[in-house]
């Protein structure tokens, strides 16, 4: 997919419409405040090149749920603060993302000055990428960047209704950067390419794991969705999660894998071959490391076990590209974490060998967070959702937009 980036177009004295993926965590009562700032800081290398080029800023973004008319709790006022803080700068305000205020504040910019519109999501035309509600947005700016790649897989009017009145169009740098490394991931990777997918339900990854199946040299398997492929091959799971539901998808990707794996009799698709099992979903239950043909009946799986990590180590290591989504364990309870830290400690000792190492959004960033070793991985998707569907083999609609 070809399209320019913000080094392509002019911006200089332009009113640039700039789509960020501005969708913080906030606390759940008033006054509310960002719990978490990754996503604004991730968008700062893009502002800080418009306002140094002199563009005329016109920042947009949602921000979580809201029912399609204001609400305090999604307001993106706590945004706004933020911002001025992190960028030193004073940041405007529209209370409405559309409408007369916006639009004077919009016209009243000059170069280098930036104005932050109110929750799009407070109109559910931005939603139903309504055609009247696009051209309304389109028509505070000259020209559309977008910088959300957390929202490129939503059809929305900010993200794809509004290229169809401007004409100039470009992606920012975070969007470029999460491109970079996803499509080269994806589309021509650097050899041997693993993935590792985990997490709890196979349900949400079906389509990802079918699709890297076939481009990459091996599929590592992790998480809760492990034990619905044991049952499907007729282990006993005792009370791990599963998904019966899923059993003869699982057992298709059992099968698929084989037919990939062909005269090599080699699978791509690697399971773990022992668990670490609990009496009970809680951190101080009693637990075991058993062979995955052990696993107890009133018992569960709660992570990934010893053989497995050095299985899964050796083939880190031994890989050029990595791509990780989904924990391999129920991390958040210390005495469960084990698993998902390894892969964290293998994934950056990789990256230190060379390899392209990137961390596909999710609880898998948090995870990669908690490990403090995120600044050891090549990339960090700041987009679960839009990065779980590029891995899919998804075209973004946000990504076809900025197409030329
Ligand atoms: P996902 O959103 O699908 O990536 O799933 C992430 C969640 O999966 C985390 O909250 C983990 O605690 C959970 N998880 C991982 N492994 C297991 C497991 N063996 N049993 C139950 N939950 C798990």
């Amino acid at each position: 997919m070809n399209f320019k980036t913000i080094d392509d177009i002019d911006v200089t004295s332009k009113r640039v419409f700039l789509r960020v993926d501005f969708n913080v965590p906030l606390t759940k009562t008033a006054p509310y405040t960002i719990t978490d700032d990754t996503r604004i800081k991730a968008a700062l290398p893009t502002i800080e090149a418009l306002r140094k080029r002199g563009a005329r800023i016109i920042l947009a973004s949602h921000l979580g749920r809201p029912k399609g008319g204001p609400a305090p709790e999604f307001s993106l006022a706590p945004v706004c603060q933020r911002l001025e803080e992190l960028l030193g700068a004073t940041i405007e305000f529209a209370s409405d993302c559309v409408g007369d205020e916006a639009m004077q504040k919009a016209m009243a910019l000059k170069d280098g000055e930036i104005l932050l519109l109110e929750n799009l999501r407070f109109h559910k035309e931005e939603e139903a990428n309504d055609p009247e509600f696009s051209k309304q947005l389109a028509s505070l700016a000259e020209v559309y960047v977008d910088d959300a790649f957390g929202a490129a897989h939503r059809a929305h009017a900010s993200i794809e209704g509004i290229t169809h009145y401007l004409n100039v169009k470009a992606a920012g740098y975070l969007m470029k950067k999460e491109l970079d490394y996803l499509g080269a991931a994806v589309t021509n990777p650097r050899r041997p390419f693993i993935a590792i997918i985990g997490g709890a339900k196979i349900s949400g990854k079906i389509d990802v794991i079918n699709n890297l199946l076939q481009k990459a040299d091996a599929v590592l398997i992790g998480g809760g969705m492990a034990y619905t492929f044991y049952k499907a091959e007729g282990l006993e799971i005792g009370k791990s999660l599963c998904e019966d539901d899923k059993l003869g998808v699982a057992k298709d990707i059992i099968l698929q894998a084989m037919v990939k794996g062909g005269a090599t009799g080699r699978s791509p698709l690697q399971l773990p071959t022992d668990t670490v099992i609990a009496d009970a979903f809680t951190n101080d239950a009693n637990k075991k490391t058993v062979s995955v043909k052990e696993i107890l009946p009133d018992w569960m799986g709660m992570d990934i076990g010893p053989d497995t990590i050095s299985m899964f180590d050796n083939l880190i290591l031994n890989a050029q590209t990595i791509v990780w989504n989904g924990p391999m364990g129920v991390f958040e309870m210390p005495n469960f974490a084990e698993g998902t830290m390894a892969i964290a400690r293998a994934m950056a000792e990789a990256s230190g060998r060379g390899a392209t190492t990137i961390v596909g959004g999710g609880d898998s960033v948090a995870a990669v967070e908690q490990s403090g070793l995120a600044d050891k991985m090549s990339h960090i998707s700041t987009g679960g959702g839009a990065s779980l569907e590029f891995l899919e083999g998804k075209t973004l609609p946000g990504v076809k937009a900025l197409s030329i």
